[in-house]
């Protein structure tokens, strides 16, 4: 990275401006590897996560193809955020990018591959539908300071935000005001699915203690009278009680019991930090300073947000 790269990375615009966190950049103390079942393609896919050096930032590794886990690489799909470049593809990153934004591993080389496949067609794996089993492998392997390559610290940057910048599809929307810390509210109504319902959830000043106990165990959920029109589609084809909370309009949650009364709601915020990671830059932090407002949000209207936020569109 040039000096001059790392300026323009962190040129403020009339959306934002770039402040020092006050904290140095992060990575991995060590290495982590896991292998699990994808949910939409049903396939299985090892990811293994490696210390990065300072101003890297987090990318994807497949056979020496790089992707940074970044907007200008996400492409619209249903149920999922998906990175695309030169031909592949990586589906379901949002929970390990949400880990990694949360734990604050700020570099990491993201190597993933199929197993017994050559496709390019990856996705990262399900687990059992949270992030985590992330948040825990962070914590076993623990974090350390990133250097660059001349052995010095790098200071890590996050963007404040200086006026409402919003997205918004049919009757949902995502915002986010200027504000002296994160915060983030989240509202969703499934009003045809009665056990979920109406909910919300704030966080004030999101930290990564609250993120490991309050958030990041909130599972996937699904409408079980959606469920068998999305695998006509093609997805959720490795779809099981063990990866998702499954609720029924007519018969209730049907795999209880919940980690949270308002666990559907708490998920969302997981998936957004996920999407919203992808603003991060040079190691810089994803999330903006900034109160972040959504109501029956989706990944494809987080994106948009960071989108309107990179000044993209
Ligand atoms: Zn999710």
């Amino acid at each position: 990275m040039t000096v001059s790269s790392a300026f323009n990375a962190f040129k403020s615009s009339k959306f934002v401006t770039w402040k020092s966190t006050g904290r140095l950049q992060q990575t991995l103390a060590g290495c982590i590897e896991r292998t699990g079942k994808s949910l939409h393609s049903g396939k299985v896919s090892t990811v293994k996560l490696w210390p990065e050096l300072a101003g890297k930032g987090r990318y994807f590794d497949f056979r020496s193809t790089e992707i940074r886990a970044s907007i200008e690489f996400a492409e619209e799909s249903p149920l999922c955020t998906t990175l695309c470049k030169d031909g592949v593809k990586i589906r379901t990153v949002e929970h390990l990018l949400s880990a990694l934004e949360a734990m604050e591993v700020d570099n990491c080389r993201i190597e993933i591959k199929n197993s017994g496949s050559e496709d390019c067609d990856l996705e990262v794996p399900i687990f059992d539908g949270s992030a985590s089993e992330w948040v825990e492998a962070i914590e076993q392997v623990g974090l350390q300071v990133a250097t660059d390559h001349y052995g010095d610290c790098c200071e890590k940057m996050v963007a404040y935000v200086n006026e409402p910048v919003h997205a918004w599809r049919n009757d949902s929307f995502v915002a986010a005001f200027p504000s002296q810390e994160i915060r983030i509210t989240y509202g969703i109504d499934f009003q045809q699915v009665q056990a979920i319902g109406r909910q919300w959830f704030s966080v004030t000043s999101l930290d990564n203690s609250f993120y490991c106990k309050q958030i990041a165990l909130s599972r996937t959920f699904c409408i079980y009278e959606e469920v068998e029109r999305m695998r006509d589609a093609g997805l959720i084809k490795g779809g099981s009680l063990e990866n998702a909370i499954v609720c029924s309009a007519s018969k209730g949650w049907l795999n209880p019991p919940l980690r949270f009364q308002d666990e559907p709601c708490r998920h969302k915020v997981v998936d957004l930090i996920g999407d919203v990671s992808l603003f991060a830059r040079c190691g810089s932090q994803g999330l903006p300073v900034a109160h972040i407002l959504a109501y029956k949000g989706s990944h494809a209207l987080h994106s948009d947000l960071v989108r309107r936020l990179s000044g993209i569109i």
